[in-house]
């Protein structure tokens, strides 16, 4: 299996998908992601903001957890690690590649 040169959908730069990564994609069943490791990186920064940390339960899974989300203004859902991982690689393809007719922004 040979590394995977992928265009960012954000940034346009090409990064590579090793093999490790094309095999852990492959395990938890995840796309290949459409956006360079520094966006990616950017873009989960962005999305955790503040270092404040509250409790809170999974909205998906319902386990305990710590975020940085205040569970009373947050407006996405609070995800633990692993639900969050995974909705944002699903969130990364979605802004990427709108889909056609139901999710076609206003
Ligand atoms: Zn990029
Ligand atoms: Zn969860």
């Amino acid at each position: 299996m040979a590394a995977i040169t992928q265009t960012c959908a954000k940034c346009t730069k090409q990064f590579l998908v090793i093999d490790q990564e094309q095999q852990f994609l492959r395990e938890k069943n995840l796309p290949t992601p459409s956006q360079c490791p520094e966006c990616r990186q950017a873009r989960r920064l962005e999305l955790r903001g503040g270092r404040k940390l509250y409790r809170a339960k999974c909205s998906k899974c319902g386990k305990d957890i710590v975020t940085s989300y205040d569970p009373q203004t947050a407006t996405s859902p609070i995800l633990c690690r692993e639900d969050y991982d995974k909705w944002n690689v699903e969130g990364d393809l979605m802004v990427n590649e709108p889909l056609p007719d139901t999710n076609t922004p206003q």
